[in-house]
């Protein structure tokens, strides 16, 4: 269940805004709603990062102790990521939230289970390089996915 005190971080898509990799948005009905009642701030690390939309698919690769992130091109695109969770970060301290409602899977947004790199939709264990950030700077970080059916009501 999520706390309704204070702004919540949400991944942009959840809100409906269309900033997926395919121009596409993932609307969540209660996260729309946290965001046109002022609950919620919509932030697409991807987009902060300065990709494009759309842009080619991406998913995380293990890289060592590290994560990289390659595009479906074959293109490194983990400075991007980097940079975009770093400005998704300072967000969520500018509007000092605590909590965060991330997009499942996402190799930005992702918590808990990622696509493993090799885009045959196999899921691994870890997180999406904005998810970790956030995470690891204390902000608590679930996904749409793990929204208690008691948050649907107001
Ligand atoms: Fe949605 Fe996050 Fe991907 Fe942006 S980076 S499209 S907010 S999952």
């Amino acid at each position: 269940m999520i706390e309704r005190n204070g702004l919540v971080l949400v991944s942009a898509c959840l809100a409906g805004i269309s900033c997926r990799y395919d121009g596409k948005h993932s609307a969540h009905p209660l996260v729309e709603r946290l965001v046109s009642q002022g609950q919620a701030v919509p932030v697409c690390p991807e987009v902060l990062g300065g990709l494009p939309i759309p842009r080619a698919c991406c998913e995380l690769v293990r890289d060592g102790s590290k994560s990289k992130v390659i595009d479906q091109e074959g293109t490194d695109r983990t400075a991007a990521f980097e940079k975009g969770a770093q400005s998704a970060l300072a967000v969520a301290r500018a509007i000092g939230c605590r909590h965060a409602i991330l997009k499942a899977r996402s190799p930005s947004c992702g918590f808990g289970q990622v696509y493993d790199g090799t885009f045959c939709g196999r899921q691994v264990s870890g997180n999406g390089i904005a998810a970790d950030l956030l995470a690891r700077a204390g902000i608590q970080v679930m996904t749409e996915e793990q929204l208690a059916p008691s948050d649907n009501h107001d």
